[in-house]
């Protein structure tokens, strides 16, 4: 029997995963990708010795990186060296003024109630209702496909109905009164790209990955995990094209036949892709597309970003792997994000230094700085604004964390909404994809097939599960289970 051929366009973390338990089962897979190296919004930077992860930075739920490779017989141990951090990270409030939390809860815990009374027992109370909610959704629920409400509603989740009503930000301003300790225990939910008053408290489960999974450290840094899955992909049979656009999905009755590319056409018997969404359906005749321009405008999509990559001559000090610069009111920075749609005045930012605990990252003696600020998806993206910001975040930093850095700066990239488009097609330049607020969550969410064409499947950040690196991983095998379920 022929072997169906399956074209995936796109190689970030949802493709690659797709690749892998397809060709597994026997499927003639082929990666379209267009950019020059793969991996998608997680690709990677070297420049003068300096290694830089383009995009995520945070290695959490490692079990869900050790389910994805006990999948093909094998495990993360094969393919990279994982360390814990700690710190997992540091949050400045202001000036000299940080907790630092630790890789072990009774640590964290000990730090909760130095800083308010009675809380240590209050937090163990919250993480134990996140671990229920961590078992119920991460182990289950994110496996569903989203085809169906019924997959979600279970004896379990009947008793969580108002989890999903309440917000994160109720919730933790119930068990503990100290602001600080309520911004660290909202900072988790930020990764699902909503703010916490406008996610349901059900997502705490965010809360469980952070205190008691952990924060780690591929070394090398994540880029590492990119490697090992291409490896995987191509040891399983697939085949990886690059600097490849797909530039037509050709269609035939309402069936996909094939793409049309910048370098040769395909044909195929199934497309999948894990490019933006809106972006794919773009390369459909309109009467194909399942979701119209005003349906895309109308959602809530993640934050884009502004990043800065800077080779620093010296190492720093006063400052972790990870640090958060929450010295200002999240929420007047997010209602420019997600009202306004403007550039705040004085963003909350966040800043890696991978150097400073993976010596492979950066030249001896120097740090590897790499400089996050989320913003409003499409907002107005300029050198001079570029610029501004960049003064900004380091004059903070010097004045927080009490170091001289600017004079120490060897150079600098940056990358913005105009990359996010030119680079990835990303729609409206966001960076993490379509947020996971209530009304955008598993079958509200743009569905993994197609409801006009049969063969035309979606995976990514914009659609089931949702944003980041680990639903990422989900979404390809979920959309490749759909895919096999369907052939049967
Ligand atoms: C700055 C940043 C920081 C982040 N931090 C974290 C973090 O710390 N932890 C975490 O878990 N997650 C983080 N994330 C989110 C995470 O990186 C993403 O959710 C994930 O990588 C998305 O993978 P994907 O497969 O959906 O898509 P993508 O990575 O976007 O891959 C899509 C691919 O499709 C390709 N493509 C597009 N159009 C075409 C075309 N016409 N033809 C061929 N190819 C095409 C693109 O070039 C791209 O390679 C971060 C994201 C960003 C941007």
């Amino acid at each position: 029997m022929r072997l169906k051929k399956i074209i995936i366009i796109g190689s970030g973390f949802s493709s690659l995963s797709a690749s892998c338990y397809l060709a597994s089962k026997g499927f003639d897979v082929t990666i379209l990708e267009k950019n020059k190296t793969v991996g998608g919004r997680a690709r990677q930077l070297k420049k003068d010795g300096f290694v830089f992860d383009i995009g995520p930075t945070f290695y959490w739920m490692p079990d869900v990186f050790e389910r994805f490779f006990n999948d093909f017989n094998t495990s993360t141990k094969n393919f990279y060296k994982l360390n814990k951090l700690n710190p997992a990270y540091q949050i400045y409030f202001g000036k000299e003024d940080s907790i630092s939390i630790a890789d072990n809860f009774e640590a964290i815990k000990n730090t909760f109630e130095s800083i308010e009374k009675g809380s240590a027992n209050k937090l163990q109370k919250f993480i134990n209702k996140a671990e229920k909610n961590y078992n119920i959704a991460i182990k289950d629920l994110v496996y569903k496909p989203g085809v169906h409400v019924f997959e979600i509603i279970n004896s379990k989740t009947i008793l969580k109905l108002s989890e999903f009503v309440s917000t994160i930000k109720k919730q933790v301003s119930g068990y503990v009164k100290n602001k600080k300790l309520q911004k660290i225990l909202e900072f988790p939910v930020l990764f699902l790209g909503a703010k916490p008053s406008n996610t349901p408290s059900f997502y705490n489960f965010m809360n469980y990955t952070d205190f008691k999974l952990g924060t780690w450290h591929p070394e090398g840094g994540m880029y590492e995990v990119v490697i090992a899955m291409t490896n995987l992909a191509e040891s399983l049979g697939v085949k990886i094209i690059t600097d490849c656009t797909v530039e037509n999905i050709n269609t035939k009755n309402n069936k996909v036949v094939g793409i049309t590319s910048n370098k040769e056409n395909h044909t195929c018997d199934i497309l999948l892709s894990g490019a933006d969404y809106h972006h794919t359906e773009t390369l459909l005749p309109k009467e194909l597309r399942q979701y119209s321009e005003s349906y895309w405008n109308k959602k809530t999509f993640a934050p884009s970003a502004l990043l800065f990559y800077v080779g620093f001559d010296k190492k720093l000090k006063n400052v972790s792997h990870h640090t958060l610069f929450f010295d200002t009111d999240f929420e007047t920075h997010a209602k420019t994000i997600y009202d306004t749609k403007e550039w705040a005045e004085k963003p909350l930012f966040y800043a890696s230094f991978p150097s400073i605990t993976d010596t492979s990252t950066a030249p001896k003696g120097k740090e590897t700085g790499i400089f996050l600020i989320p913003i409003a998806p499409d907002v107005k993206d300029t050198p001079e604004i570029r610029e501004h910001y960049f003064n900004q975040l380091i004059d903070r930093i010097e004045k927080i964390t009490g170091e001289n850095i600017k004079k120490n700066i060897l150079f600098k990239e940056s990358y913005c909404v105009k990359d996010f488009k030119k680079d990835y097609n990303s729609y409206k330049g966001n960076a993490y994809g379509l947020a996971n607020t209530l009304t955008q969550t598993h079958v509200l969410r743009p569905k993994l097939k197609s409801k006009k064409i049969e063969n035309l499947y979606f995976c990514g950040q914009l659609t089931v599960p949702g944003p980041g690196v680990p639903p990422s991983l989900i979404s390809g095998k979920i959309v490749s289970d759909l895919i096999i379920k369907n052939l049967a």
